[in-house]
């Protein structure tokens, strides 16, 4: 048998319409994809319903004559990044810290913002009883059309009481209610406008003052690092000279390393990445815990404004690197790993949230199987509309297991693939 050629594609001028009531739609959809208001409605011979109810992209260089062999699939980068420009982004950032430590100025510096301007300081008296709260503040920032709607969570009281006993409990608390809440949205039915609050990075500020990690540091890290994110930052680092920060640095990962915490990990640079980008991945992953310094003020020093703190002595120069690691994190933060610590609050914090959900509600759903079968033998046995009613809801509980232990299943697998091909947070499976 002879191979037909398939038929030419449909030029992108003419595109096909849908017929009926929807064609006008379909067609002012692509009229204003194409910026062409002067395209024909028509059906141009195909059959109305019949046709693809396709948008077709319009691609850089759709050159069917010339190339014969263009399908059309490498523009699917394209439209990828057009509905995620479109879409927006989203991240949440959760500091951390006693307050003093500079995490509003810092914060500030960073998105050269001012989440901050009505703040009221507590005074020594309310400190004293003081509790940890929440407290969230989201803004909308734009840069070159890419929209990006920050929020950031403080936790303003962190370790001001005398006994800080509450302070690690708000803040996994509230980790742990933005994934429940995620959880139940993405059971529900509207699951394409799900808004993610998930915390994707905690900033925890460790004061420049002490010889390394507190032990309410480790408690808090202890309890969060299975969760979330956790950058750590040495806070006012403008009080330390070069050899203490080196030193703090030095002490602070080995404390980190002897109780087996394990922080964010930065992801392996791929192999064919230019130079550049794994020098600075290298300088980045050296970098950590960031000392930064921050600042709200700009300077004017040698004829140039820069971001900087005024003291008798001169100028703290934030972003200069011999000053503090202010650019780093915010290379880090913002220009480079932003997506990989959206990724792994997806693909490794919520994996196992979801997990420890799932291993919950089956076990929750196996008692009641076993509840309802002891109800149904200790039931006597002339009533037959008890015992069929407790038949069904046996075989619906029995149902309800099934699915719940191919769900855990099909996750316990998933994670193992995930930690396999990332070789990293190799701790971060939780057994279920
Ligand atoms: P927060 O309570 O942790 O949010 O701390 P703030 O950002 O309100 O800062 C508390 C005080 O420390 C303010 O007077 C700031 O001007 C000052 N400050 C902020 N960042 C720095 C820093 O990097 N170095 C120094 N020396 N002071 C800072």
């Amino acid at each position: 048998m002879k191979h037909q050629p398939p038929p030419p594609p449909l030029p992108l001028s003419q595109p096909p319409s849908l017929g009926g009531a929807t064609g006008g739609v379909v067609a002012s959809a692509i009229s204003s994809l194409n910026g062409n208001n002067n395209i024909t409605t028509t059906t141009n011979g195909i059959e109305a319903g019949k046709c693809r109810p396709t948008l077709y992209p319009k691609p850089k260089t759709p050159s069917f004559d010339k190339d014969r062999d263009y399908i059309g699939f490498a523009t699917l980068p394209e439209q990828v990044h057009r509905k995620s420009v479109k879409r927006g982004f989203e991240f949440t950032l959760m500091v951390v810290g006693e307050s003093g430590l500079g995490k509003s100025t810092l914060i500030n510096s960073l998105f050269l913002g001012d989440l901050y301007k009505n703040r009221q300081m507590p005074n020594v008296e309310e400190r004293i009883e003081k509790t940890t709260k929440v407290e969230k503040k989201t803004m909308d920032i734009e840069e070159r059309g890419v929209r990006l709607r920050l929020t950031v969570v403080d936790t303003p009281g962190f370790g001001d009481a005398v006994n800080c006993e509450d302070s690690w409990r708000v803040c996994t608390q509230y980790i742990d209610e933005q994934f429940r809440q995620y959880f139940t949205d993405e059971s529900g039915l509207n699951r394409r406008n799900i808004q993610d609050n998930r915390v994707h990075c905690c900033l925890y500020f460790v004061p420049p003052w002490g010889h390394s990690l507190r032990q309410m540091d480790l408690d808090l890290i202890r309890r969060l690092h299975r969760k979330v994110n956790i950058v750590l930052v040495i806070g006012k680092a403008d009080c330390l000279n070069k050899q203490e920060v080196r030193k703090l640095k030095e002490r602070i990962l080995q404390d980190l390393e002897d109780n087996h915490i394990q922080l964010y990990q930065f992801p392996e640079c791929d192999s064919d990445e230019d130079e550049d980008f794994k020098q600075q991945d290298r300088e980045l992953k050296a970098s950590i815990p960031f000392a930064v310094v921050g600042s709200n003020t700009i300077l004017e020093v040698a004829g140039k404004k820069v971001r900087g703190r005024q003291y008798p002595w001169g100028v703290v120069n934030v972003e200069d690197p011999e000053h503090s690691d202010f650019i780093k994190l915010r290379t880090f933060l913002i220009s480079t790993h932003m997506q990989d610590l959206k990724d792994t609050t997806q693909d490794v914090h919520y994996e196992n949230f979801r997990a420890q959900c799932i291993s919950q509600i089956s076990q929750h759903a196996l008692r009641e199987r076993g509840k309802l079968k002891r109800d149904s033998i200790s039931s006597t046995n002339g009533f037959d509309a008890a015992i069929s009613e407790t038949d069904r809801l046996l075989l619906q509980k029995d149902e309800e297991i099934r699915r719940m232990q191919d769900m855990l299943t099909q996750m316990q697998e998933k994670l193992k693939q995930t930690h396999l091909m990332e070789m990293k947070k190799n701790d971060s499976v939780i057994d279920v």
